[in-house]
């Protein structure tokens, strides 16, 4: 790992200390405070009042039970929780993320990031994230409705237009929106569209928030690869997962004239050299909800699936991480730039392991980290926020292109702040230290709070 400022190492002991055990939150940290070693010889100040420690340290952390009775009339148990990271700039902003894996150091992980994300986009949304070991997987419509009501029954007492707005995440879309809204209506007895994002068009959602992340990962790197005189165009890539962020990373890259020739799922990964069939692939997931291993036989010829195994073994110029968390280890990072990757950009949440950014970085790959890469999202239920308080809907294409300046000021703002620091093209400290700085002004001018 690199080195940490000496004056930062009693703050990552502490973090350490006091939330045993929680690796990513762990590792998250540790990947910011690497960077701040240089803001703090050049703005002092910003070590006062121990500000460092009190933005990785979360302003509220909320852990409740989620009963609820499945098909066949037995009660399940879950955990829910919402971790409330950081309101200096706005009400808490993030998604809920269903998985059996979550945890409580796993929704501080990504509320942490979340937190430095949205400082990123420019607009007015503190830090957040929440979330299940819920497994939705094989469960029925009904089963999901009754669980998203009693994650509701508890959680909406700590949310709303002007304190926390959850959205999605993995395992949440539009369905589990739909249901969760339903409830805090039902509950509050309010019509409080600014309560969530990720809405259906129907009841308050935004245009283009659906394909935000994926598209805006693109606006990314299309941009970053500008800086050296490339594009997407004629490119291969990988793209895996094959969720939200992933089905339109592929659509904005076939738009940019590229070539994604995999993507895959958590049972393996399916390759098709003539290219990823976007509306079969929509079909698949977004429709039937099934698994990839249905593709070639829908395909009829030309591709195959591969169980199990790692999809950046698979030759590419651009590689899209978009799946989860530590998906893209050292040993995927060393084949990928055997086989000539060009850039990366993270479409998931810190989907790419230290090493892994160390060995691209250190080959003069391009980088470009989730917390940048992927704001698009978030930015977009910004954008969401926007329409429902001025109870307006805006076009497709305002909404997109409003996501393009966003995505290309981001990408500018990294570059500049990692030239300022004397690390040009270290896209990871430039999103490091952009995103601190803005949080941390604020958090100087409100107090000690
Ligand atoms: N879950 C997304 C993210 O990781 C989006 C969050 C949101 O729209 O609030 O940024």
């Amino acid at each position: 790992m690199n080195s940490i400022d000496e004056k930062l190492q009693p703050i990552l002991s502490t973090v350490l200390h006091r939330n045993a055990g929680e690796k990513e939150f762990h590792q998250a940290v540790h990947e910011v405070l690497e960077s701040l070693g240089r803001v703090i010889s050049k703005r002092p100040e910003f070590a006062d009042d121990a500000l460092i420690e009190r933005i990785c340290e979360p302003e509220r952390q909320i852990i409740f039970r989620v009963p609820w009775v499945d098909d066949r009339s037995e009660v399940q148990i879950n955990r829910g929780f919402r971790v409330q990271f950081n309101s200096a700039l706005g009400p808490y902003k993030g998604g809920l993320r269903f998985h059996p894996s979550v945890n409580v150091g796993i929704i501080k992980f990504l509320g942490f990031e979340q937190t430095f994300k949205n400082a990123l986009t420019g607009l007015p949304i503190g830090g957040g994230k929440g979330g299940s070991d819920f497994n939705p997987k094989g469960r029925s419509d009904g089963e999901i409705m009754r669980f998203c009501q009693s994650f509701m029954m508890e959680m909406h007492r700590h949310i709303g237009e002007y304190t926390d707005v959850p959205a999605g995440d993995i395992g949440v879309g539009g369905r589990e929106i739909g249901f969760l809204f339903g409830m805090y209506k039902r509950l509050t007895n309010r019509y409080e569209a600014g309560v969530l994002t990720g809405k259906g068009l129907s009841y308050g959602g935004s245009r283009a928030r659906t394909e935000a992340t994926g598209y805006g990962t693109t606006y990314f790197v299309q941009r970053m690869l500008g800086t050296r005189d490339m594009s997407f165009e004629g490119k291969r890539c990988v793209v895996s997962g094959s969720g939200n962020v992933a089905i339109y990373a592929i659509e904005k890259i076939l738009s940019f004239g590229g070539l994604v020739v995999a993507c895959s799922d958590s049972d393996g990964y399916v390759v098709d050299d003539a290219g990823i069939d976007l509306d079969l692939l929509k079909e698949i997931k977004e429709v039937r909800r099934g698994r990839l291993s249905d593709y070639p036989r829908l395909k009829g010829k030309g591709s195959h699936h591969i169980q199990g195994g790692s999809i950046w073994e698979l030759p590419c110029a651009v590689a899209i991480p978009s799946a989860t968390q530590n998906e893209l280890t050292g040993n995927d990072a060393k084949i990928l730039v055997t086989n000539g990757v060009v850039a990366v950009g993270e479409g998931a949440n810190m989907p790419c392991t230290p090493d892994a950014v160390r060995i691209f970085q250190k080959a003069g790959v391009l980088f470009a980290p989730g917390k940048a890469a992927n704001a698009g999202g978030v930015a977009t239920s910004a954008l969401e926020m926007q329409q429902n308080a001025s109870r307006d809907s805006w076009s497709f294409e305002k909404t997109e292109s409003r996501l393009a300046t966003i995505m290309h000021n981001i990408h500018d703002a990294c570059a500049e702040t990692a030239e300022e620091y004397g690390a040009p093209g270290d896209y990871v400290l430039g999103a490091n230290i952009a995103g601190f700085v803005r949080v941390a002004e604020a958090m100087r001018a409100l107090g000690v709070i």
